[in-house]
């Protein structure tokens, strides 16, 4: 597996940068890093010719062929992450554009763990060898970090006697959506093959119980404390 070491020094370069970075209010970004894992992800489920019609769907022909350069810059909008799910639900239609696109947020994982090991060193942490809770707990508080201190995003974390709710208060997914149901799909998908990654296998139930989107004050996905078996 490339560890991408090459280009892990100039992301540290770029981190003062990203610690003076406040963001205007209403403008909010995705570093190119994120954006750039999104598109690769995305690419990877529906093949390059369906991805074409993607970013024409979602108004973003200029990223045809020209991905976001693999740095940690807040340059991805919060807009273009949305336009992409609507995109998907446009040309694949709303069931199969949203099955897609929680394909796409398992995808995400995979190429992003390649792209964020390098500064993160998650690969190394003896997360396997946690009890499950702690596993959880420690998996929850690190993925939490990685979208609060790279991206606009924001992330809390909670729970209840049956789920850790995992709390987005800014959330890109459905950035300036209106939507009938729940429709943050990529944010379950990547959760979902997290907590799969994370413990060895083991799947649990993922439900997005309210969406910005369909009027809430936040998204928030509940993940069941027990694995399903
Ligand atoms: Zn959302």
């Amino acid at each position: 597996m490339d560890n991408g070491l090459d280009t892990s020094l100039g992301d540290f370069e770029e981190e003062e940068e990203l610690e003076s970075h406040k963001p205007t209010e209403g403008q909010y970004f995705y570093s190119n890093k994120m954006g750039r894992v999104i598109l690769k992800a995305m690419e990877e489920v529906i093949g390059l010719e369906q991805m074409i019609d993607v970013l024409r769907a979602a108004g973003l022909p200029h990223l045809i062929n020209n991905y976001p350069p693999n740095n940690l810059k807040l340059g991805f909008p919060f807009e273009a992450v949305s336009g992409l799910q609507a995109a998907m639900e446009k040309v694949f239609g709303i069931q199969e554009g949203r099955e897609l696109n929680r394909k796409v947020g398992h995808a995400c994982l995979n190429v992003g763990l390649r792209e964020f090991n390098p500064i993160l060193g998650i690969a190394d942490l003896p997360v396997r060898l946690l009890p499950l809770a702690m596993k959880l707990h420690v998996g929850f508080d690190m993925f939490a970090m990685v979208f609060n201190r790279f991206s606009d995003q924001v992330v809390t974390l909670s729970e209840d006697d049956e789920n850790y709710l995992w709390i987005i208060e800014r959330c890109p997914v459905c950035w300036g959506r209106h939507t009938d149901e729940p429709c943050c799909h990529l944010a379950v998908g990547i959760l979902e093959e997290g907590l799969t990654w994370a413990t060895g296998g083991r799947q649990f139930r993922v439900e997005e119980i309210s969406c910005v989107a369909k009027g809430d004050e936040t998204c928030t996905i509940a993940i069941g404390k027990r694995p399903i078996e």
